[in-house]
C-alpha cells in the first residue's frame, strides 16, 4: 500500500492501541480522514488503574482517559461511540457499523483488543459474581468492595493478584482460587511467582492452589464458591480474572490469518495489505525475540502498535522497543522487560528477603527477560541491554556488589 494513496483511515476498537493509533497518526503528520470506532461510551482509556487506583477509588473515571476527551475533535479525528463495527467488505473496502452505516477506507486498522475469559460455571450470572476488564466492570464492583466483605478472587494471574492487593488494603477478608499449583504460572518463574505468594499470605491472603472451582452458590446473590472437592468458601462478591481470549471475530468473518489472534508481520500489516491488526488482538513477530511471533498483552504493546501503523502511513521509519511490563501491588513495583519464555537459567540480585531484587532470565548465554521488585536501576539497565542485543555473564549480574550502571556499561 503506498502511503499517498492513503486518505481514509479506520481504526475499530477505541481502546489504549486505537486511541493511541488515532492521534499518533495526526502526530506523524498524517492530513486524510480518521475515523475511530468504539463500542464502550467513553473516550480511549487506561486499563491499569482498573485493578488498583480505579478498583481503590483513588483515581476519578477523567483521569482514567488517555488523553482529555475533547482532543480527538480538535485533532479532526471522528469519534463514533459507542457504536460496533459488525462486518467488514473486503473486496469493496468497506466497514458497516451496527444500525447499518457504512464506511469506507483506504486503510484500516484493527484494535478490538481481548474479552476477559467468563466464568463457565453454575452460578457465574448471580449478582456479585464479576469480571474485571472495563471501567464498568469496575462501577459494578465498588458498591460491594467494602471493609469487612468477604472477596473470592478466582484466578492468580495479574488481575488476581493486584485486586487481592486492593482488597487488602481496604479491609476486605480475601481468598484467591488458583487453578495451576502457582500463582502468575503464565508470567513468571516459580520463583518469583513464590515470592508474592509469600507477601500476599503475609498481608493475609488465603490461597487455594491447583483449587477447581465448580459453583457459585446463592440465590440472587452470591453466597459462596464450592469447590469441586465438596468444600465451600463463603463470599459476599466474586471477581474472576482467569485470562483473555483476543477479539478476532470481525478479522475471522472476513478471512483474515488468525491463529491466537490476527497474525501479522513486523509492520502489523495482516494477510491483506490493506488491513492493520495492533494490541491485545494482534500477533506480531519480536523483533528482539528472532522474530518469534507473540500476542502480547499490555499498554506498551499497544502503544508500540500504533507507533508502527502512524510511521507505515506516513512513510516513516520506527525502531523497535523490546517489550515491557510492571505490575504494582502493595508497596511493590514489579517492572519487567523483554520475554522469560524459553529460559534456561534465572539469576539473582539482590535478595527475595529485603523485598528489593531483580531476577534475571537466560537462554543460554543470551540475556532474555528481567524481572525487577523495587529494583528500577537493575530494571532499566537489563531493558537497555536487551534492547541492544548484549548480554552480561549470569555471575557478573549476580554480584550485587557492582553498582549495575557500571555493568551495563561493559556488556558485549
Ligand atoms: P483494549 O484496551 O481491550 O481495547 C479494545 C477496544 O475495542 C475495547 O474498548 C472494545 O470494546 C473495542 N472493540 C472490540 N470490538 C469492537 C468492534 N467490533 N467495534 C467497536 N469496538 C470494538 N498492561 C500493562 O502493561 N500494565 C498493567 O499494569 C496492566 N494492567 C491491566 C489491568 C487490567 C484490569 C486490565 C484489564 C488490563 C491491564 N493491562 C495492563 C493490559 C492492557 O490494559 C491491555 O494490554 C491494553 O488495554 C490493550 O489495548 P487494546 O487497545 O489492544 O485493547
Ligand atoms: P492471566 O495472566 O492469564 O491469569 C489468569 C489465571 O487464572 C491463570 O493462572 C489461569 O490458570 C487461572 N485460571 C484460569 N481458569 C481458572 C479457573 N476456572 N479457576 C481458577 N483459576 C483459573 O490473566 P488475568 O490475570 O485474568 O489478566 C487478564 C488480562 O489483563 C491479561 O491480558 C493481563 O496481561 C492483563 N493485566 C495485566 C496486568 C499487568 O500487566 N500488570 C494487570 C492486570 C491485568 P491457567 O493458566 O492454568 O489457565
Amino acid at each position: 500500500m503506498s502511503e499517498q494513496a492513503v486518505k481514509r483511515v479506520i481504526i475499530i476498537g477505541a481502546g489504549q492501541a486505537g486511541g493511541e493509533a488515532a492521534l499518533r497518526l495526526r502526530q506523524a503528520g498524517f492530513g486524510g480522514d480518521v475515523t475511530l470506532v468504539g463500542e464502550e461510551p467513553a473516550p480511549p482509556y487506561q486499563r491499569p488503574p482498573l485493578s488498583k487506583k480505579y478498583l481503590s477509588g483513588e483515581l476519578s473515571m477523567d483521569r482514567l482517559l488517555l488523553r482529555p476527551a475533547g482532543v480527538y475533535a480538535e485533532e479532526n479525528v471522528a469519534f463514533l461511540a459507542p457504536l460496533r463495527a459488525v462486518w467488514i467488505d473486503r473486496a469493496n473496502r468497506r466497514v458497516r457499523l451496527e444500525g447499518g452505516r457504512e464506511l469506507g477506507y483506504d486503510a484500516l486498522v484493527l484494535a478490538t483488543g481481548a474479552r476477559a475469559r467468563k466464568l463457565t460455571l453454575v452460578g457465574a450470572d448471580l449478582a456479585g459474581a464479576h469480571l474485571l476488564r472495563t471501567a464498568a466492570d469496575v462501577d459494578a464492583i465498588r458498591p460491594r468492595f467494602v471493609a469487612g466483605a468477604r472477596l473470592v478472587v478466582i484466578g492468580a494471574g495479574y488481575i488476581g493478584l493486584e485486586v487481592a492487593a486492593v482488597a487488602r488494603q481496604t479491609g476486605l477478608d480475601v481468598t484467591v482460587l488458583e487453578a495451576a499449583p502457582r500463582p502468575l504460572a503464565r508470567v513468571t518463574s516459580p520463583e518469583v511467582a513464590g515470592f508474592f505468594l509469600d507477601e500476599h499470605t503475609s498481608k493475609g491472603v488465603r490461597f487455594a492452589l491447583g483449587a477447581q472451582p465448580a459453583i457459585i452458590k446463592g440465590k440472587e446473590h452470591v453466597t459462596g464458591v464450592g469447590l469441586a472437592d465438596g468444600s465451600e468458601i463463603p463470599a459476599d462478591l466474586v471477581i474472576a480474572g482467569i485470562g483473555v481470549a483476543p477479539e478476532t471475530t470481525l478479522a475471522q468473518h472476513c478471512g483474515l490469518k488468525v491463529e491466537n489472534g490476527i497474525v501479522t508481520d513486523a509492520q502489523c500489516l495482516t494477510s491483506d495489505p490493506s488491513i492493520f491488526a495492533i494490541g491485545d488482538c494482534a500477533a506480531r513477530p519480536m523483533a528482539h525475540y528472532r522474530n518469534r511471533v507473540a500476542r502480547l498483552e499490555s499498554v506498551h504493546n499497544a502503544v508500540e502498535g500504533a507507533k508502527i501503523v502512524a510511521a507505515a502511513l506516513t512513510g516513516q521509519s520506527h525502531a523497535v522497543e523490546a517489550p515491557w511490563f510492571w505490575s504494582d501491588q502493595y508497596d511493590l513495583k514489579l517492572q519487567i522487560a523483554g520475554l522469560f519464555q524459553g529460559y534456561t537459567q534465572v539469576v539473582l540480585r539482590g535478595t527475595l528477603k529485603e523485598r528489593s531484587f531483580a531476577a534475571f532470565y537466560y537462554n543460554g548465554e543470551r540475556l532474555i527477560a528481567v524481572d525487577a521488585v523495587n529494583r528500577p536501576g537493575e530494571y532499566l539497565g537489563a531493558k537497555m541491554l536487551i534492547q541492544n542485543g548484549r548480554t552480561l555473564a549470569p555471575e557478573v549480574l549476580a554480584d550485587a556488589s557492582r553498582p549495575m550502571k557500571e555493568l551495563v556499561a561493559q556488556a558485549q
